[in-house]
């Protein structure tokens, strides 16, 4: 198992283990866990000093009331966040379209509607991109998706009206002068502006949540958000 060098950032890690993420991020989270046994220590340690702040602090503390309840029930582990617990199926991902995959994406991953049991299919976004539209609960301006980009792919100039995060699972990519791989977190905030380019020697696969458009810097640019933002 690879070590990843691009990890989840403290404010990230505390809402998946308090249960106030979003489900997108709550993904995020629990996939890059799956993939990485330094931020799962990091997990477990910040359960244990939030589970110590909420047993000092009692209910008059600032926390909102919905907010203790959550973390309690994550404590307790009977918040379903996911289906599976990102450490529960840590070294046991699953292949999907030939690449390995974190447990916790399956059920997204596992068929069309009730009536269809085929597996999801990636479809076309824009010229060496298809993705699958995941279904998550979030306001319609989220997009959750597993994107497959073509060995060599350039996601040309680009900014975001909300962050972006991205974990990869197969291949690589470069932006902003980082290089990412398998289990590695990218996160972009709102107004980074970037080119993305897919390594050369096969595609990537990655979970990709945009909290909001695209916000092309170029024409080129400008024609592939038209595909993206669909
Ligand atoms: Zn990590």
């Amino acid at each position: 198992m690879n070590t990843p060098s691009h990890h989840l950032d403290d404010d990230l890690l505390l809402a998946y283990v308090t249960g106030a993420a979003t489900e997108p991020l709550a993904l995020v989270a629990a996939c890059h866990l799956t993939l990485c046994m330094a931020c799962r220590e990091r997990a477990t340690a910040a359960e244990m000093v939030g589970g110590a702040l909420l047993d000092a602090a009692g209910p008059s503390d600032q926390l909102s009331p919905d907010a203790l309840e959550r973390m309690l029930a994550r404590l307790d582990g009977d918040l379903p966040v996911l289906p599976a617990d990102a450490r529960a199926g840590a070294d046991v991902p699953f292949v999907f379209a030939g690449v390995s995959l974190p447990r916790p994406l399956e059920r997204y991953l596992a068929r069309d509607n009730q009536a269809d049991s085929r597996p999801r299919a990636f479809r076309f976004l824009a010229p060496g991109v298809r993705g699958i539209d995941l279904e998550v609960t979030a306001p319609p301006v989220v997009r959750t998706r597993l994107l497959r980009l073509n060995p060599g792919v350039e996601i040309p100039r680009h900014t975001h009206a909300a962050p972006e995060f991205t974990v990869v699972f197969a291949g690589g990519l470069s932006d902003g002068g980082e290089h990412y791989v398998r289990g590695d977190v990218r996160f972009r905030d709102t107004g980074a502006e970037h080119v993305q380019v897919v390594d050369p020697e096969g595609p990537c696969v990655a979970l990709v949540v945009n909290e909001g458009a695209l916000l092309p810097r170029t024409w080129r640019g400008k024609l592939v958000s038209l595909l993206f933002d669909r």
